[in-house]
């Protein structure tokens, strides 16, 4: 099928299939679980990054959803990027070499990733009456769990308080999922946990025990596990890119705090001369830091989160 089936049936059900919606051979799995009584249209889509492996398999086990479990509909997009996920590609899908988060809204005359955005946007997120896009560290990559929202979207603020994750991001940037879904009028958050394409019991726990929170919120299910106790920060993101190859060395860890105009890293040759010293433009925390020894330039060095002035 080149389109997914109907999401409103009138009847319970759980229909799993491939979607085949380009001229090329992409399969995309899909699953579409109904309840037996009418609700909302939640979207949830894993893979758009091939390797965060936390996402996909916690996408995969919404699947298992009873029917009789949901009011109203649930649209499951495990592995966006199934090419990508089989070739392990980091953030590209290799029929482009394009980070499909950066080619929204997309363009139906574009290329394989553009196309596949302009799928999304066009044909699928309409469907939705909210939208969860699951993320997580990809391989050269750790980060400490946190849920972006675009900026100027309460209902979407909503969701991602809900969501329960530790540090909430507002985000204004443009050509992601999020972004394409906001300009319909569909809220949606993005969440991510886990690093380095890891995934294990604990980590899935939490991303499905967010994605049941915001489901219990919109009314898809009577109830979901409460969200661990403490204060959610609410940041802006700062992202650093390389301004030379070379061999990153970063100079602090995961959440720990930076001032501004601290060296947070350095760019080095491989006998360990200096190319470029990197200083923390911001005050605030680190989300995320690329792991990898080698960077390119132009590559993210890592998040810096400073709290949002409310
Ligand atoms: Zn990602």
């Amino acid at each position: 099928m080149t389109t997914l089936p109907p999401i409103r049936t009138g009847k319970a059900r759980s229909e799993f299939g491939h979607v085949r919606p380009l001229a090329e051979d992409i399969e995309i799995p899909f699953g579409i679980i109904e309840g037996a009584q009418p609700g909302p249209c939640l979207l949830v889509t894993a893979g758009v990054h091939g390797s965060e492996y936390c996402s996909i398999e916690t996408a995969l086990r919404l699947l298992k959803l009873s029917p009789e479990r949901i009011k109203g509909t649930l649209i499951v997009l495990p592995i966006l990027n199934l090419q990508g996920f089989h070739k392990r590609s980091i953030y590209v899908m290799p029929q482009d070499g394009k980070n499909l988060n950066r080619m929204f809204p997309g363009d139906a005359a574009g290329t394989t990733s553009q196309r596949l955005a302009h799928w999304l946007t066009t044909s699928v997120y309409p469907l939705a009456d909210a939208y969860i896009d699951l993320h997580g560290g990809d391989l050269d990559e750790g980060l400490a769990p946190f849920t972006i929202y675009p900026r100027a979207c309460a209902k979407s603020r909503a969701l991602a308080e809900a969501f329960g994750l530790p540090v909430i991001v507002a985000s204004g940037g443009a050509g992601y999922t999020l972004d394409a879904a906001h300009q319909l009028g569909i809220p949606g958050i993005l969440s991510e946990v886990s690093g380095n394409g890891l995934w294990d019991e604990d980590t899935v726990g939490m991303m499905s025990a967010g994605v049941h929170r915001v489901m219990h919120k919109l009314g898809l299910i009577e109830a979901a596990e409460p969200a661990p106790e403490g204060e959610q920060k609410v940041v802006t993101m700062w992202v650093p890119k390389a301004p030379v190859s070379g061999l990153w060395y970063p100079a602090k860890t995961l959440s720990e705090t930076v001032a501004e105009g601290e060296v947070i890293g350095g760019i080095r040759d491989a006998f360990g001369k200096v190319l470029a010293s990197i200083r923390s433009e911001k005050a605030g925390f680190i989300l995320y830091r690329l792991t990898s020894l080698a960077v390119n330039q132009d590559e993210a060095l890592l998040g810096v989160g400073t709290l949002l002035e409310a």
